[in-house]
């Protein structure tokens, strides 16, 4: 098994293959909503592709990605498409709502 934390950092690398190039294309179809945050540090997201998954997780400040959890029943313990989907979301989502680097002369 690999436990090896999801972070933002490293999940290109940690994740199947397969599953993250499915995440990729849900993500680029526009099938992953906006997440919510439903408790502090704790949201959820819908995933649309034939039907509707529900992916839930917890995230801190430093992009570690726990507590994972989708309804589409999957090997709970691997990160499926759906959280792959997820995690694209995150990313993008992040990078806009920081500013770009501030150039300091
Ligand atoms: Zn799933």
């Amino acid at each position: 098994m690999n436990d090896t934390p999801i972070t933002l950092g490293n999940f290109r690398d940690e994740i199947d293959e397969r599953n993250l190039e499915r995440g990729w294309f849900y993500f680029q179809k526009g099938w992953v909503r906006k997440p919510k945050e439903i408790l502090p540090g704790y949201f959820e997201a819908i995933v649309q592709e034939v039907s509707a998954y529900a992916v839930s997780w917890s995230m801190d400040d430093e992009g570690t990605f726990s507590d994972d959890f989708c309804t589409c029943n999957e090997n709970q313990s691997s990160v499926c498409r759906h959280k792959a989907a997820v995690l694209f979301r995150i990313e993008q989502d992040r990078e806009s709502q920081q500013p770009k680097s501030e150039h300091i002369i």
